[in-house]
């Protein structure tokens, strides 16, 4: 199956969000879990949930990714910054519990600062370890970053090395942004079974459990990160739908991240994907 959807907007709730999606052709969707820049989040809707419930049966969307704000960031030099991203972690795992069990949530690793990636990766694995539950059945997933300013995890090895370092691992996969390494140097247009070779050897394919689709507004390598409408960037169409079409990757959740005003945007995308797709 082609789980493909794009980041749509809960401000009108969860059943209007599955509604949008299946509007424009997606069976999947991303959402913050709370304003992108921070702050408290909305109180749940019952109501909500049990009709979210229904369009996702209506319209037969089987999962969803969560996405942490940008703000949260557990590699802080400050206690306090650190300390909102664990309850920030915390209260988002917990609701998710209540928004749909078994899915996923992804977060950015987080930026150290100035104080070197390996106390970044330190100080990130201690919050995930105070925030990941036995009981839970989300599963956490740390994203590829670009590698602008002091981001952690531009590189698989700081990925793996936080992984290892968590000691819920089951917890935890992998979200891989096609613009993110590209900007952060893998060469996913010219050597894709070359970079998915390494991804497997140092953090492990099975980790991998969703896709951010983007194209990139820069060269490869370019530590940027500006996501660029499909076939209009460096990265071009023809490679990313070879990321779709993958054996390795093809029945992995795809998500759009790229740049579109109107929600047709992305309904032109997903059809456009969904017939270059083998
Ligand atoms: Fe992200
Ligand atoms: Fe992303
Ligand atoms: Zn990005």
């Amino acid at each position: 199956m082609f789980t493909i959807g794009c980041h749509l907007s809960i401000a009108k709730g969860f059943a209007a969000a599955a509604r949008d999606a299946a509007s424009i052709g997606a069976n999947t969707f991303q959402f913050f879990t709370r304003n992108p820049r921070g702050g408290k989040a909305k109180e749940l809707d019952p109501d909500d949930l049990a009709t979210f419930a229904e369009v996702r049966a209506n319209e037969g969307i089987a999962c969803i990714l969560a996405h942490a704000p940008y703000t949260l960031n557990p590699a802080s030099a400050k206690p306090e910054t650190r300390e909102f991203a664990l309850q920030a972690l915390a209260d988002d795992l917990l609701r998710m519990e209540q928004i749909m069990p078994g899915q996923l949530y992804n977060m950015h690793p987080g930026a150290h600062v100035g104080q070197g990636s390996e106390v970044g990766i330190e100080l990130i694995a201690e919050t995930l370890n105070a925030a990941l539950q036995p009981q839970q059945t989300t599963t956490l997933l740390l994203e590829t970053m670009a590698g602008k300013g002091s981001e952690v995890g531009r590189r698989f090895e700081e990925i793996a090395a936080i992984i290892e370092r968590v000691e819920l691992d089951e917890h935890v996969g992998v979200c891989l942004d096609t613009c993110h390494i590209w900007d952060g140097g893998y060469d996913i247009a010219g050597a894709l079974d070359g970079v998915l070779g390494e991804f497997d050897r140092i953090i492990g394919l099975d980790r991998l459990r969703a896709i951010h689709l983007n194209d990139s507004k820069n060269p490869c390598g370019a530590h940027k990160d500006r996501h660029e409408k499909l076939g209009l960037g460096h990265i071009g169409f023809e490679a990313l739908s070879a990321v779709t079409n993958h054996p390795k990757l093809r029945e992995l959740p795809f998500y759009l991240e790229t740049p579109h005003d109107e929600l047709s945007g992305y309904a032109d995308e997903i059809a456009r994907l969904k017939g270059a797709r083998l």
